[in-house]
């Protein structure tokens, strides 16, 4: 039996279907439909209908949303062990993501809408009043794909708008589950999930009555969004791929940093945008941080998500398997040494061991591109002007951190870094209180806060001269 598919507030199976893969026993994780361009069509004909009755009464969507947020609560458990078995993460993160979501959707119900005066007096006033884009299509990959589908439903929906959900072929079930749990709450038509290949995410971006296009993947996927926007003036946010350097300072314990280091760049076995993925360190620490940071590497245990032991899953899926494997092999010609890890576990699934690498240019492949992998090169330098102007030649620009103890010194290198957020002392810290957003090829537009709100808003200008 496959999952359902939520088109017009029913569950909906499509002609035929297709095996997501667990990538823990590379058995099947379930069966997601493959939606029909008339299905597709009826998705998007739905939002249509339903957003010009969504978009009246904020106080009814609020409502909405909070039940919603109570329906999903009552099931983390259930679309928690799905998101493992599709996508490989630890059942406790698993958990942890579903959670995250649901306190987001509840949160999200309650956030004030913008509005603003800009004048008012006995000539004129002037108001500021946002409204929604319409439909609005959300693209989803493979790593988060919950919290990352919730950051886009949840402001869509209190926004207004409606919207019609495609979720990466990797991990599209715990999506579907998401959706028709969520759709329970609310009126029919105003969030629809439909699953597919590529091909189906390409449909959808193209289609005329989608108004708001909100993509988080691949840079390469991001600028076919934003060519296929262009031809009819979509408006987008694109939130991409990101190559983030960690700069380690020269006041570090690097015994004491080490752990930290560690998981903000192996967490979800290194499949996170905004991961550590290349560390300059100085020349002088090189030595006991290689040491420090490969024996946490070297002690964590690697399996499947469901055995509660497990501390990091499999790749996701074997195509990226295959990247990771490649990238290594290729550092390894290039001469990198190799501290701990270097190869693929000897057992089912896409397991691939924690890896510590160095002595290689910043041009081998491994540094210079976004490897999304359980891997991290370690990069001497030795000057601090020489490690940002390293750490700022790409054109990724997504995250970056410095580790230092001087707080004023490692305030002026996180200034110099070009990067959406530069964190001290820590990575991955993404908050409701900042704007997420990446510079250069890492995006376009917000996404967090009031700021991933507004980008669901355009500005309505109702300028009133008194007579
Ligand atoms: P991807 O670009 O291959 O796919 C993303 C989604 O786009 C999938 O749902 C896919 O089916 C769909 N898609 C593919 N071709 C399309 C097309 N032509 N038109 C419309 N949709 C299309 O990315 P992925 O491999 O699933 O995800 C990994 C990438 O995502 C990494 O680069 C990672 O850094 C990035 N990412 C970015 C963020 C962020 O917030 N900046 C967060 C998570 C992941």
């Amino acid at each position: 039996m496959s999952h359902t598919m939520t088109i017009d507030g029913q569950q909906a199976q499509a002609a035929s279907s297709v095996a997501v893969v667990n990538p823990a026993t590379e058995g099947e994780a379930g069966r997601a439909p493959s939606c029909s361009p008339a299905q597709l069509e009826a998705a998007v004909a739905a939002a249509k209908r339903a957003q010009v009755s969504w978009r009246r009464d904020e106080e009814a969507r609020r409502a909405a949303l909070r039940n919603a947020a109570e329906l999903v609560q009552a099931r983390i458990a259930q679309i928690a062990t799905t998101l493992t078995l599709e996508q490989g993460k630890p059942l406790a993160h698993a958990t942890g993501e579903v959670s995250g979501a649901a306190a987001q959707l509840k949160a999200t119900a309650e956030m004030k809408l913008p509005y603003e005066i800009t004048r008012d007096d006995a000539k004129a006033k002037i108001e500021i009043v946002y409204r929604p884009y319409g439909v609005v299509a959300a693209i989803t990959p493979w790593n988060f794909p919950i919290l990352i589908a919730m950051s886009k439903i949840a402001p869509a929906l209190l926004a207004g708008n409606t919207v019609v959900i495609k979720p990466s072929p990797f991990t599209p079930l715990s999506t579907l589950e998401l959706v028709s749990t969520m759709s329970a709450a609310l009126p029919p038509g105003v969030l629809n999930a439909v699953s597919g290949d590529n091909a189906l995410g390409a449909q959808l971006t193209a289609h005329p009555d989608v108004r708001k296009i909100s993509f988080t993947g691949s840079v390469a996927t991001g600028m076919r969004v934003a060519e296929v926007a262009a031809r009819d003036l979509k408006r987008t946010t694109l939130e991409l791929g990101g190559n983030d350097p960690a700069i380690v300072l020269d006041d570090v314990d690097p015994a004491a940093i080490a752990p930290q280091l560690f998981w903000s760049a192996f967490m979800n076995s290194g499949q996170i945008c905004t991961a550590v993925k290349r560390v300059y360190v100085p020349e002088k620490l090189f030595e006991p941080l290689a040491h420090a940071i490969s024996s946490v590497a070297s002690q964590i245990k690697v399996g499947d998500g469901m055995d509660p032991a497990t501390q990091l899953g499999p790749i996701n899926n074997a195509m990226q398997l295959e990247r990771v494997i490649s990238l290594v092999e290729d550092a390894k010609k290039h001469g990198a040494t190799i501290h701990t890890g270097g190869a693929r576990l000897d057992r089912k699934g896409y397991f691939f061991a924690p890896t510590i690498l160095s002595g290689i240019g910043d041009d081998v492949a491994i540094v210079a591109e976004e490897q999304f992998g359980p891997v991290l090169p370690l990069l001497p330098y030795k000057t601090i002007d020489e490690a940002l102007e390293r750490a700022n030649a790409t054109l990724y620009g997504l995250g970056a951190s410095v580790w230092g103890k001087d707080r004023e010194r490692a305030r002026g290198v996180a200034q110099e870094i070009d990067a959406g957020t530069v964190w001290i002392n820590q990575h991955l810290a993404l908050t409701p209180h900042a704007p997420f957003a990446g510079c250069k090829h890492s995006g376009i537009g917000e996404a967090s806060g009031r700021w991933g709100l507004a980008s669901f808003l355009q500005k309505h200008v109702i300028n009133q001269r008194h007579v």
